[in-house]
């Protein structure tokens, strides 16, 4: 097995490497999400301009083409400057390449270049309070009207529906069909008249999830994406897309990123000769280790060729844990004065390893959680019977 890259990628880092060296300012510390998401369109307009947002796009609709390669390379080089994640991460990554797949061509005209530069932010309109994990038994309903389709109901957990241009929606538009047959796709307009959204304040403080109303909102014909009632294989595109293994070479040189940062808080707060201080912080070095050796593995996969398999399943519950672990030593060695640490040169500071510790539960949650995925494990790796 050879683990070296090519010279064309190795160049291919660098030159990510330098525009981000000659780019990249680290954002200021924000009063609020809103002012968050303002500098963080900014931030994805300037990435935009050079053509480093959606780099496994096309090159005709403003992507480099990437490979899986290229890709990995990109999010560690991009994950090392520490630099701020794109804020239109459902638009970029889960609507994209699902427009790219089924889009009809005025879609793809019409929808695709405003993701790239955040002038148009996007939401995913999936989760029900009824129809989580089990999505296919949804119940919110489209119904056909002249040009268009009425639709009624609720979804919940949306993310940054508040500051989205547009949703991507499943709705219910066979109910005589069975469960995964009467589904369609459609693209929302969220400022479409019927529309109600109201913020979910979560552990943090802050609102970044809303539950989504609608009443009687009309969705034109033109917004239905691949056939009516063909939703339920077009949202598998998108739902590979966000459990895709890519996003764990980010994941992996941020929690090493990570690490360092509690290895020097340790070191500043005089606790590396503390036996329970430096056995958690090894055993944090073996995990993100052992993820990386994961990612190297499933980018061998996608190197050749290969869709990603069932260990995605595996990187996925395996990160969440790592991720949880490591933010609670982090907590542990802040102590209780975690919510006052108003960090140093090499450390983040304002209550973020606190922030860190509380925003590390969403992991075995969100992309599928952790018992999802260990059904997978069970039945598609272990050859397990179904539960
Ligand atoms: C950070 C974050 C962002 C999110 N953003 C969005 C978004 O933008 N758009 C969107 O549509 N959704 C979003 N979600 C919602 C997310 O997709 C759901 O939370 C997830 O699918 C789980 O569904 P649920 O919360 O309804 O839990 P449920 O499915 O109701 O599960 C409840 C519990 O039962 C367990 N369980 C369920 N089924 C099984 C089973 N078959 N076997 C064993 N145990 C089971 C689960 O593991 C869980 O512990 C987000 C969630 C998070 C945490």
């Amino acid at each position: 097995m050879n683990l070296a890259f090519t010279e064309a990628e190795q160049a291919f880092a660098g030159e990510i490497r330098t525009w981000l060296t000659n780019n990249l300012e680290l954002p200021p510390a924000f009063s609020s999400l809103g002012e968050e998401v303002e500098w963080g369109r900014n931030w994805q307009a300037q990435l935009a301009t050079d053509r480093w947002v959606g780099i496994h796009w096309p090159v005709e609709y403003g992507g480099r083409a990437a490979t899986p390669v290229e890709v990995a390379l990109f999010n560690l080089e991009y994950a090392r400057a520490r630099a701020p994640q794109p804020v239109n991460r459902v638009g970029i990554n889960n609507v994209g390449p699902t427009l790219l797949a089924f889009g009809t061509d005025e879609q793809k005209k019409r929808w695709l270049p405003s993701i790239l530069d955040a002038t148009e932010i996007w939401c995913q309109l999936f989760s029900e309070p009824g129809a989580g994990s089990d999505l296919a038994s949804l119940s919110t309903t489209a119904t056909k009207v002249e040009g268009g389709w009425l639709l009624n109901g609720q979804k919940v957990w949306t993310s940054y529906a508040q500051w989205a241009r547009w949703g991507i929606a499943l709705a219910r538009t066979n109910p005589e069909a069975s469960r995964h047959a009467g589904i369609s796709y459609l693209v929302v307009d969220m400022q479409a008249p019927g529309i109600e959204i109201r913020p979910l304040v979560q552990i943090t403080g802050e609102a970044e999830f809303n539950e989504v109303f609608f009443s009687d909102v009309f969705v034109p014909d033109d917004n239905v994406i691949g056939g009516v009632n063909e939703g339920w294989s077009i949202a598998s595109t998108t739902l590979s897309h966000e459990r895709g293994t890519v996003f764990a070479f980010k994941e992996q040189v941020v929690h090493e990123v990570f690490l360092t940062e509690a290895y020097t808080l340790a070191q500043v707060e005089g606790l590396l000769d503390d036996v329970e201080t430096s056995d958690a912080l090894a055993q944090s070095f073996v995990e993100v280790r052992i993820l990386r050796l994961h990612n190297w593995r499933a980018l061998s996969r996608l190197a050749r060729g290969e869709e990603p398999g069932s260990e995605t399943s595996w990187i996925k519950l395996f990160w969440s844990e790592m991720s949880q672990a490591l933010s609670a030593r982090a907590l542990n060695i802040t102590g209780p004065a975690a919510p006052l640490w108003r960090g140093s040169e090499n450390l983040p500071g304002d209550g973020k390893w606190q922030r860190q510790w509380l925003w590390s539960g969403a992991a075995s949650i969100a992309g599928g959680t952790s018992e999802v995925q260990r059904n997978i494990i069970a039945e598609r790796i272990l050859g397990l019977p179904r539960g």
